[in-house]
Parts: C-alpha cells; structure tokens; sequence
C-alpha cells in the first residue's frame, strides 16, 4: 500500500533538545494515535496505557504521569527515527483499525451510526466533511440562470459563498457593514475572544494553528477576513449594503432585494434563492424597558457598538448585565476606570478554564506544525470533549426532584462542583457568594469560561456589584430599590433581539403573507432553515439551531449549508423552479423540538434567558446531539417539499 497521505505538515529538522521539550507539552492520547500511523503498531494503544471516560475534563483523561512519561519516550524515539530517514508513514488506518482508534480516544467504545459521523469529522484522508453535493453535472446555463442571494459576509454566510462559488451558482453576498465577519467585526469590546475552544472554532476545511485555546476577537475577525481573501468571497461581496426587505414574486419564482446603501440610495434586486446568514445574536438590545431609558446625560453604548473614542480612565463607569459579553469587558473596564459598579439581575455559573487567557504553548505549536496526524486526532478529540460528552449533563431526568436548582443527579453534581469553584474565588466572603452562585441548574443560561479574572476584578476596591433591582435611569446614573448611583459612563452589557429573527428586515412570501405576521412572535423552522409559504428561502443560525453546551456553531453552520446545496440540488434534479417546506412536515418537527427542549436544563428552568421568547418558548436552542443535526441535514428529504414550477 502506498504512504498515507499526510495533512500540511513541516519536516522535522529540530534538534533533540527541542524535541523532548515539545513532547513534555503533548496531549498523550493524541499523541498515542500518531504514534499509530508512525509506525503501523496497533498494539501501543491495546496496553494498559488508554484514557478512559471517567475522567473526563482531565486533559490526559486519567492516564498517569509514568505512563505519560512512557509515552513521551517512546514518541521521542520514534520521531527522531522519522527526523533522520530512518522510519516512514504506515498505511493509513481505515475500517476496524480507524474504530479502534476512535473508541480509544474517546475512551469508551463509539456506537452504532456515531462511527461514520466521527470518521468524517476526523477526515484523516483529507477528505471534505461536509461537502455538498456535486454540481458538475449540472449545465452551466441553468446554473447561470439561477443567481442566489446571501445575506451577511459574517461566519456562516463567507461559507455560503465559498460552497456556491465551489458549486458554481452565481450569487451575490450583501453585507450592512463595511467589512466581513459579522459578530467579530462588529463586537471590538475590550475583553472580547472566542469562548469555544479555538481548535474546533474553526472551519472544518481551514484548521489554523491558533495563538491562544480562547483567541481574542482580532484573531478570529483576522481568520474570517483572512478566509473570505483566499476564497475570493470579498470581490462578490456588496459591501454597506442593507436588506431591508424581501418580497416573493410568485410568476417569476424569484425574491426581490429591497437594498438600501450607506449613502441612502436605494436599488433592487432579483435573486431565485436567498440565504439569511444574519446570526441570532446581531441587533443589540437596550434595556428600553427600564423606566428613564435614554435620559442619561453622560456617553452611553452598548457592547456591540463600543465607543472606543470615549475615555474611560479615571471616569465612574455604570455596567448593566453580567452575560457573556459583561464578563469579558468587566475586568478590562475596572483597569481603567475611577470606578465600576455592575448592576447583575441573574448571576451566570462559570465554568472552569484555566487555559482561558493561555497563549498555545511553544511545544504544542511544535507538535501540531510537526508530528503527522497529531493535529488530526488533537481537533478530533476536542470535539468531542466539547461536544456529545457533555449532553448528558443538562438533561432533565424526570424522576429528579431538585428543581429550581438543578435537573438530574449528574446536573447536580456539577452544580455542587462549580459551586465550590465559585465559592473558593470568592475566599471567604460570605457577602459576594451569596450575590453570584446561581441558584439555578447549570446549563439553564450560557454558562461562561473563566479562570478567575471577572471574580477578581469583582474584588477591586474601586469595583462593587450591584443586586438591588433597578429602578429607573436618571440623567445622572441608575436609582435601585435602595440606592442611588452617579456615574460618567453607561454601558449596556443587554445583550441581543435573539428571537427576532431576520429583524429588521420585513419578509413577505406566498400569498403577501409576512413572515414575523406567521411567526407572531414565535418564530419556527424546519431544522432551523426552511419556513412554510417562503420557498426558496434558506436560514443559516436559524431558529432552534443554537448549541448550549456541546460544540462549535460553525459545525451548525457547515450542516446547515450542505443541506441548503442539497436543496438546490434537489431543484435542478426535479427541473423544479422552487421548494417549500410542508406545513405538516415543519409543525410535527417543531412539535418534537418544543418537546426535546423542555427535557433540557434550559427549557425545564424558568430562570431568564435569551434562549426563549417573551411566551417563554425555547426559540435558540437545538436539543439534541450534533450527530442527530448532522443526521437530518445531510441532505434534503424531498419528501418534506411542495415543489414548485413556473
Ligand atoms: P446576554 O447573555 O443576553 O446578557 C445580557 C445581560 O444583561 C444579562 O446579564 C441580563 O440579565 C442583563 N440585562 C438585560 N436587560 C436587563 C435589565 N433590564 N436590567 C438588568 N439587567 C438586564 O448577552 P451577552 O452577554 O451579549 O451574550 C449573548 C450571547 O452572545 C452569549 O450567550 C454568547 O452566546 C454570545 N457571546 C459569546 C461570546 C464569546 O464567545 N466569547 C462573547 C459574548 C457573547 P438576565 O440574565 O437577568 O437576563
């Protein structure tokens, strides 16, 4: 059999010194499996020597310091033989061997459907994980003839653009802003990095050898802006370019663009498909509903829209919310400030990452850029830790009795478990614990990265954290229940409209029905993309496709895409002009998903979130594992469609 392939990797030239240093930084699991495809040997995983389930959140997964150091040795060893010529790849693993492999390092063994799911993930062969189906066949007039509308150069629609273009189907991306990247050109808070680790926030079919596991914002925004130049995505954006509205023509089977651009001029324009890549968390949300909304005298903005030309040193800052967006931009904000005070509502859990702010250390940049397949098995295995291993965790069991505060004995455990973590930051005072362990089940809300930066800039001497509700506004700064406070600087730490989906813009589809009129406030999808009585309208990040605890949403996002070119697909196969989802089909799916979601943490708990509408429905989130949304969306059942002609 001839070599394996092997991924983008540098020729090893470094000396033993660097090497042995590299090693000591080595994720041994992984490291075991290239070891593997080193030298052919089965055997080295078939020992005592394995990473088990059971502990799981420990790097090493259980596997002991002696026999790390075993390993390490024998790695050494068999790199330098590599380094001087003296060894070469074994075949490639495939079939029974690839399942041992898999099964070792995730530490138990992979049932039934889960072994094709996590062989295309770990694409070993170089393979293209979710690539679409072929439009080869497909004659290049017909395609011509059907230009596709993208709404947003952000993560998931730079990824339509690159599968249409790989497709062939002409189409035009338009983008509000004046760059790509969507939430991270748009977020540029102090503070602001990705909270999913980096090596598995990435796309499958551009892995990067990233700074740090949580890189800041100019890091991904760079990735994103980077990605769309390679893949000429930019030259067919139309930049500074609103949607502001979408109206179906029913003899043409064709959506017309209302554009309108920066300098206020206004055009349209006509498109056979249009995809929504607008991402759930866009518009900012300002707490209009506090009495005295807008009467600040003083600068005030919120996260989104962070006004870098206001001068925080030396100023008295006000913060309202603690989510995710708060708990980066806090610790930041109080460096500089006279003074913070946080007005927190609902205290988020935290959950604990040393490494959250750690660069990639210097050996584990070596062995990815270095060691065959070890990046490979490295990626694959931080999938899966963040991912299906976690699920199990924020399910409801229905036998259990301890709601408000958690819903299962596992979810229990782990509340006790960040319970002590929180309570240890807090190193002794009563007071402060009482204010920010959540008394609500883990999962319930975004639980947030931390490595005990937000808790000590909490415990600043010029930083006090508020719980007194709010009151109202004032032109001078926020009146509580108890208190009032006076500051220079007001930042809305509010959050997003994350259940208005597609707002602002209006969308009208069969029958001059609009599609936040069929919603009434309750906006539905099958599988999160298609919506009856709008054919040919396809949503990436749609309802009921946000992930709580289990992995990265750009795996969303490259499921969500291949479908949608299946779907295409599905009409130049059929000679078809459009397709709309069967009402039946997308209210029995919906049906399962309101049920699915109401046996998970955060549908079980009535603690507030972004995760529901205002009527308290789960309106974000998926309920089920990664494999099932991999499953349904691997390609369109045409079954679920009325076809359309014209
Ligand atoms: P968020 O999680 O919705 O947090 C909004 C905060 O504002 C909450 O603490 C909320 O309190 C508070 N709030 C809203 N209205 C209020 C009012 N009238 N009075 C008092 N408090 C009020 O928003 P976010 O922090 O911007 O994060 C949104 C999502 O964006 C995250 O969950 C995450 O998915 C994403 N994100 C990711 C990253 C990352 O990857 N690093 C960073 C930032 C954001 P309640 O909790 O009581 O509602």
């Amino acid at each position: 059999m001839a070599e394996a392939e092997v991924e983008a990797i540098e020729p090893v030239t470094a000396d033993d010194e660097t090497l042995w240093r590299a090693l000591q930084e080595a994720h041994v699991p992984s490291l075991m499996c290239a070891l593997v495809h080193l030298t052919g040997d089965l055997s080295i995983l078939r020992g005592d020597i394995r990473p088990s389930a059971e502990f799981f959140g420990d790097p090493q997964a259980g596997i002991t310091e002696p026999q790390q150091r075993e390993i390490r040795q024998k790695a050494f060893d068999v790199l330098r033989e590599w380094r001087d010529g003296r060894r070469s790849l074994a075949p490639a693993p495939t079939g029974e061997a690839l399942k041992e492999m898999i099964d070792f390092i995730v530490g138990q063994p992979v049932q039934g459907d889960y072994v094709e799911f996590l062989q295309q993930e770990l694409a070993l062969h170089g393979e293209d994980p979710f690539a679409p189906p072929s439009f080869d066949d497909v004659p290049k007039e017909r395609k011509q003839a059907f230009p596709v509308a993208v709404i947003g150069a952000g993560m998931s629609g730079i990824l339509a653009a690159i599968r249409l273009e790989e497709a062939g189907i002409p189409h035009v991306v338009f983008e509000k802003n004046a760059g790509v990247g969507g939430t991270w050109f748009e977020n540029t808070y102090p503070g602001c990095r990705v909270d999913s680790p980096n090596h598995t926030y990435s796309y499958s079919f551009a892995p990067k050898d990233w700074p740090q596991h949580f890189s800041a914002q100019e890091v991904l925004h760079q990735y994103f802006d980077a990605t769309a130049t390679v893949h000429d995505v930019k030259q067919r954006v139309r930049f500074e370019t609103e949607v502001e509205r979408l109206v179906w023509d029913e003899s043409a089977c064709a959506w017309t663009l209302h554009l309108r651009r920066a300098d206020g001029s206004r055009e349209t324009f006509q498109a056979r498909a249009v995809i929504a890549a607008v991402g759930q968390l866009n518009r900012p949300r300002y707490p209009e509903e506090i009495d005295g909304y807008g009467s600040f005298a003083g600068p005030a903005f919120h996260s989104a829209r962070w006004q870098h030309d206001v001068d925080l040193t030396g100023k008295r800052v006000g913060v309202i919310g603690t989510g995710a967006s708060a708990f980066q931009f806090i610790p930041r904000v109080a460096e500089q400030a006279k003074s913070l005070t946080v007005f927190q509502r609902t205290p988020p859990w935290m959950s604990p990452t040393p490494e959250y702010h750690q660069a990639v250390p210097e050996g584990k940049h070596w062995l990815l850029n270095h060691v065959p397949y070890y990046g490979k098995w490295f990626r694959f295995w931080m999938f899966w830790m963040t991912s299906e291993g976690l699920l199990s965790m924020v399910s409801v069991d229905p036998d259990w009795d301890g709601l408000p505060r958690s819903v299962s004995a596992a979810n229990d455990q782990l509340r006790e478990m960040l319970t002590a973590y929180m309570r240890e930051l807090c190193g002794g005072d009563e007071e402060l614990a009482r204010k920010v362990i959540p008394q609500y089940p883990p999962g319930a809300k975004r639980m947030l990265r931390d490595d005990g930066t937000y808790m000590r800039a909490l415990q600043r001497d010029n930083v006090e954290l508020v719980t007194d509700p709010i009151r109202r506004i004032t032109p001078q700064g926020i009146e509580t229940e108890t208190g009032s406070y006076e500051f220079d600087v007001l930042i809305y730490g509010t959050g997003f409209q994350a259940s208005r989906f597609l707002a602002p813009m209006d969308v009208i589809g069969r029958g001059g029905v609009e599609i936040h009129a069929q919603w009434s406030g309750d906006p539905r999808a099958y599988l999160g993309i298609t919506v009856p009585n709008f054919p040919n309208l396809f949503m990436c990040y749609g309802p009921n496709t946000n992930i709580v605890v289990n992995g990265s949403i750009i795996f969303f996002s490259e499921c969500e895409v291949r479908y949608i070119l299946g779907c295409l697909r599905l009409l130049f196969d059929r000679k078809a002009d459009a397709l709309d989802v069967k009402r039946e089909v997308h209210d029995a799916y919906n049906e399962q998903i309101d049920a699915a979601n109401a046996r998970m943490a955060w549908g079980a708990s009535d603690v507030n979130a972004w995760y529901k509408n205002e009527k308290g429905r789960v309106t974000q989130n998926w309920p089920y594992t990664l494999l099932e949304f991999w499953q349904r969306t691997r390609r369109p059942n045409p079954e679920d469609f009325e076809l359309i002609r014209r």
